[in-house]
């Protein structure tokens, strides 16, 4: 059976279950949001509709205790019907992604299904910050993760090249951070050594509304948006309005291109540069109940933390070695924050540097993420693995094919597994799940995303699903090749 990602268990039947033009499904309250949503993805991909009734049905949407596992869920296809089971919504929500892909020309071939996730982290992330896309671009891309039984849409609003959510302390970082000169037509490296004035404004951004339409939007297909607010690196674009809370003070203008290395930073040594991103941090805490809450914290280069007169007067009062402790520092103040609220940071793994804070949450990117790992669960920290260059998106799919820096290719992907040899059974609780970063320094449209991210998100799909025992690369192939007539349903420019 051509299934992405591929269940635990199937037992295939000879026979087929036939659907008419309207799969009759059995009335339950408790189901009804799940099978509405259903619908709507039913109708990119068949020309069937729903109905629910009280007898005679197709689908039938069970609750079974008996299925401890939040996610897991089980099918049973025969003369009667096609039968999903869960413990939870999630599992029955799975169950139905599951049963999308089995029909054939109308046909349901009879079978049982057992399955359920190897990780509770199923991420994909996307930077919208280098370019900006759309509220219907992101719906798009959130109908594509739940296809994929992916859980995490890590959404990366903010970075040197323009902020993108909208904060109604700060009302000029979006009308004035999130806006730069229109350099479009200039390869990215290149633009800020260009003398162009710019033929207008390019960015966007997305209003506290449209957050909180996405956050329902994704919450009804079983996804968690995770918010990243960049710091104390990667803001620069926020000295365009806010030069206050930089170590220099200087005004900046929101870069347009290529800004490296990251020398503008927040000043650490500033009591005022923590209460701003307490006062963002609050906003960004109503509106996103995800229980992680993403703060950056990488490549965070120390040149004007060294020059600056109030950064050293905090080394010196905090008695702190160095600027890797007064990165530890602003990570840990900005964690106990969040922590105090409830909520639980991530950092990508620099944040390590200089000493981590407890139960922090490591996003390992860096080499293969190994040494990442054993650093963060060294302490008992928990770790997500998106290692660069396997799960970085941006990075080629074949030598001559758009992207840059070198090649990751589909089946690199697929082979990654997130378990590093070494890794004790007893520490294997704390990876969380793997995955894969979109930067779209390269990517301007919604096309351009989709072709860097498919098909090697179905790889991750699996990456992410599936137990290591139950991957087969050949196998994972042929059924891609059916997978892509869904795609194409859903109007995906994938690579190919
Ligand atoms: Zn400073």
């Amino acid at each position: 059976m051509n299934i992405i990602p591929k269940p635990v268990k199937i037992i295939e039947k000879s026979g087929f279950y036939k659907l008419h033009e309207t799969i009759s499904v059995k009335r339950n309250e408790e189901t009804e949001n799940i099978i509405e949503v259903f619908g709507k993805e039913l109708n990119i991909i068949t020309d069937l509709k729903l109905e629910t009734t009280e007898k005679d049905f197709d689908l039938q949407l069970v609750f079974d205790e008996d299925i401890p596992q939040l996610e897991g869920y089980q099918i049973l296809v025969n003369n009667n019907g096609i039968r999903i089971s869960s413990g939870k919504k999630a599992g029955l929500f799975y169950g139905l992604i599951t049963f999308l892909q089995l029909i054939v020309n109308n046909e349901v071939p009879f079978c049982e299904i057992e399955d359920k996730p190897r990780f509770q982290w199923r991420g994909m992330h996307l930077d919208v910050s280098r370019h900006f896309f759309s509220i219907k671009f992101i719906k798009h891309f959130i109908d594509l993760l739940a296809l994929h039984k992916l859980n995490v849409f890590h959404w990366h609003l903010t970075d040197d090249n323009g902020w993108r959510i909208e904060i109604k302390k700060y009302p000029q970082l979006t009308e004035v951070c999130g806006w730069r000169r229109n350099l479009e037509h200039i390869p990215w490296n290149e633009r800020n050594n260009s003398n162009e004035k710019g033929n207008g404004i390019y960015g966007g951004f997305y209003t506290q509304e449209e957050i909180k339409d996405i956050v329902k939007y994704a919450a009804e297909r079983y996804i968690t948006v995770v918010p990243e607010i960049e710091m104390p690196g990667h803001t620069s674009e926020v000295f365009a309005a806010y030069p206050q809370f930089s170590c220099r003070e200087k005004k900046l203008e929101v870069t347009a291109g290529g800004y490296w290395p990251n020398l503008d930073i927040f000043c650490a040594g500033n009591d005022k540069t923590f209460t701003f991103l307490e006062n963002i941090l609050s906003e960004i805490i109503q509106l996103f109940p995800s229980p992680y809450i993403h703060i950056g914290g990488d490549e965070a280069e120390k040149t004007r933390w060294k020059e600056c007169p109030k950064c050293q007067k905090r080394i010196a009062d905090e008695h702190l070695k160095d600027e890797n402790e007064l990165q530890s520092y602003f990570i840990k103040r900005i964690s106990k924050f969040l922590f105090e609220k409830g909520k639980i940071p991530i950092g990508w793994d620099e944040i390590i540097q200089g000493g981590l804070a407890k139960d922090v949450v490591v996003m390992c990117w860096r080499g293969d993420g190994k040494d990442a790992l054993e650093n963060a669960i060294s302490t008992g920290n928990k770790a997500i693995l998106c290692p660069n260059p396997i799960l970085y998106f941006d990075w080629k799919q074949v030598e001559d094919s758009q992207g840059t820096f070198g090649v990751t290719t589909l089946k690199q992907v697929y082979e990654y597994d997130p378990v590093h040899i070494g890794i004790s059974k007893e520490n294997e609780h704390l990876i969380l799940g793997a995955q894969a970063n979109v930067w779209t320094e390269w990517m301007t449209t919604n096309k351009d995303v989709e072709f860097m991210t498919f098909p090697r998100i179905c790889a991750l799909a699996e990456v992410a699903w599936c137990k290591k025992d139950n991957k087969n690369w050949l196998n994972f192939l042929s059924r891609l090749t059916k997978f892509k007539s869904i795609l194409d349903k859903y109007n995906v420019n994938y690579y190919s």
